[in-house]
C-alpha cells in the first residue's frame, strides 16, 4: 500500500473555513479529496494527513475531527464500504430506542425526583457543545444535586430555571462525569458570588488539574473568554471537590454513591449511583448510540466497566444517548471495545504498522459500524489510541 504524508494548511487546502458538515474537494498532487470538516478549523490547524490510496480515514487533532475520504477515480466510496468484510463476532446493534436528533431544551422526569436532559448526537464543535450531552438533577428533601453541569453557562442556567420550576430546595452539589467540554463547561455558572449558598462541586482528584490544563484549548474552540476566566477563578478559589475512590452525599432521605475511576474514557471519570431509584449515570463511562471516543485507556474502560457492573442497576443513564437497562445498553459498547482490542493486538503481533492498521478497510467494515452514530468522525482515532496503548503491553 502506497502511504504518503502531508501536513494540509487551510491555506493549501484553498479555504478560507471549512465549516461543519460541509465537503470540500482538495486536489492534492494528483489526488482529489473530499474533506469533510466536523470542525472549524482554526487558522493555525494542521491537518496531519495521511494519503492511502483507496482508502478511507479519518483523521483527527485532539478534539478537532476532520475525516478524509480519498475519491479514488475508480472506485466510489460507497463501493469501497461494500467492499469490505464483515469481522468476525457476532454483529452489535443499539436495542434502546433511538433519540433524534431535534432541539431538546426541555428536561424530562425519567425517574422519581430525576431529570435528564438528553443530548443531541452531534460531532463536536463550538455550535454543538451545549447540546450533545446527557445531564441532569437529583432532588432530595433537602437538596438538589445537579449531574454534569453542562456544555455552556446558558445551558446550567436553563439547568437552574429547571430545578426552580420542580423544587424550591437549593442545589446543594454540582457533580462533573468528567474533564470533556461538553459536561464541563456549564460550571462557569457556579462561580460562588452568584449563590447565597454556594453549592458544593465534586469531580475527579484529576479534574481540576486537567480542565486548568485544556481552558486554552477550550477558549480556542469552544468557549468564550468569560467563560474561560470564570471556570479559573472557581478552579484557583479551591472550589472543586476532590471524589477519592467513592463519596457518599446525602440530599436529604436520599443518598448517591460518587465514584472515581482509573484512566478509563478520560482521565477523570465519575459515575453516581442514586440508592432510591437504583439508578445510575456513568457520565461517558457509557456511550449509547454515539460510537464511544477513547480518551484516556481503552484497558482502563473495560476496566471500568466491570466495577461498574457491580452496582444493583435499574437504570442507567449514559453520558450520550437513551436512558435504560443497564446490561442491553453497555452490550454494543462492550463489542465495539473488544473487537478494537482484538484487532489492535492481532496488528500489533503480526507487525502491521499504526498507519497501515487504520487505514485497513476492514478495521472499519460495515458489521462493526452497524448501530452507530457517528463512526466516521471518531473510529480511526479509537484505533489509533488503542493502538498507542497496546504497543506497550
Ligand atoms: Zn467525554
Amino acid at each position: 500500500m502506497d502511504l504518503a504524508y502531508h501536513h494540509l494548511t487551510k491555506k493549501r487546502l484553498g479555504l478560507s473555513t471549512v465549516m461543519h458538515d460541509q465537503y470540500h474537494n482538495i486536489r492534492v498532487n494528483d489526488a482529489v479529496w473530499q474533506v469533510a470538516a466536523t470542525e472549524k478549523i482554526s487558522e493555525l490547524c494542521c491537518i496531519k494527513a495521511a494519503l492511502v490510496k483507496g482508502c478511507r480515514l479519518t483523521l483527527v487533532r485532539s478534539l478537532i475531527c476532520v475525516s478524509v475520504v480519498f475519491a479514488a477515480p475508480e472506485a466510489s466510496v460507497a463501493d469501497t464500504i461494500h467492499a469490505n468484510k464483515e469481522p468476525s463476532g457476532s454483529v452489535a446493534t443499539v436495542v434502546a430506542p433511538r433519540l433524534d436528533n431535534t432541539e431538546r431544551l426541555e428536561f424530562t422526569k425519567v425517574l422519581d425526583g430525576m431529570y435528564v436532559r438528553y443530548g443531541r448526537h452531534e460531532p463536536v464543535s463550538a455550535e454543538s457543545i451545549a447540546g450533545i450531552a446527557n445531564h441532569g438533577f437529583i432532588v432530595g428533601e433537602t437538596g438538589v444535586a445537579i449531574i454534569d453541569p453542562g456544555g455552556s453557562v446558558d445551558i446550567a442556567k436553563r439547568t437552574l430555571a429547571a430545578v426552580k420550576k420542580v423544587t424550591s430546595l437549593p442545589v446543594t452539589h454540582v457533580i462533573v462525569s468528567h474533564v470533556h467540554p461538553d459536561h464541563s463547561l456549564g460550571l462557569a455558572a457556579y462561580t460562588a458570588e452568584e449563590f447565597e449558598r454556594k453549592p458544593a462541586i465534586f469531580g475527579h482528584p484529576t479534574l481540576a488539574a486537567a480542565l486548568t490544563h485544556n481552558l486554552d484549548f477550550f477558549k480556542e474552540h469552544y468557549a468564550s473568554d468569560d467563560t474561560v476566566d470564570r471556570l479559573l477563578k472557581l478552579i484557583h478559589a479551591g472550589q472543586i471537590h476532590s471524589v477519592d475512590e467513592e463519596l457518599i452525599v446525602d440530599l436529604g432521605n436520599r443518598q448517591i454513591v460518587v465514584a472515581a475511576y482509573d484512566n478509563a474514557h478520560s482521565g477523570s471519570d465519575i459515575s453516581v449511583y442514586d440508592q432510591t431509584t437504583k439508578a445510575l449515570w456513568a457520565g461517558d463511562l457509557l456511550f449509547v448510540e454515539r460510537l464511544p471516543a477513547i480518551d484516556g485507556s481503552i484497558l482502563g474502560w473495560l476496566d471500568a466497566l466491570n466495577q461498574l457492573g457491580q452496582y444493583d442497576i435499574k437504570t442507567v443513564i449514559p453520558g450520550h444517548g437513551p436512558i435504560g437497562d443497564y446490561a442491553t445498553l453497555v452490550r454494543p459498547q462492550l463489542h465495539y471495545l473488544n473487537w478494537v482490542v482484538a484487532r489492535t493486538r492481532e496488528a500489533i503481533a503480526s507487525g502491521v504498522s499504526l498507519n497501515e492498521f487504520i487505514s485497513n478497510r476492514d478495521n472499519s467494515a460495515e458489521g462493526l459500524r452497524a448501530g452507530w452514530e457517528l463512526f466516521d468522525t471518531q473510529h480511526a482515532l479509537n484505533l489509533s489510541k488503542s493502538y498507542a496503548e497496546l504497543e506497550w503491553e
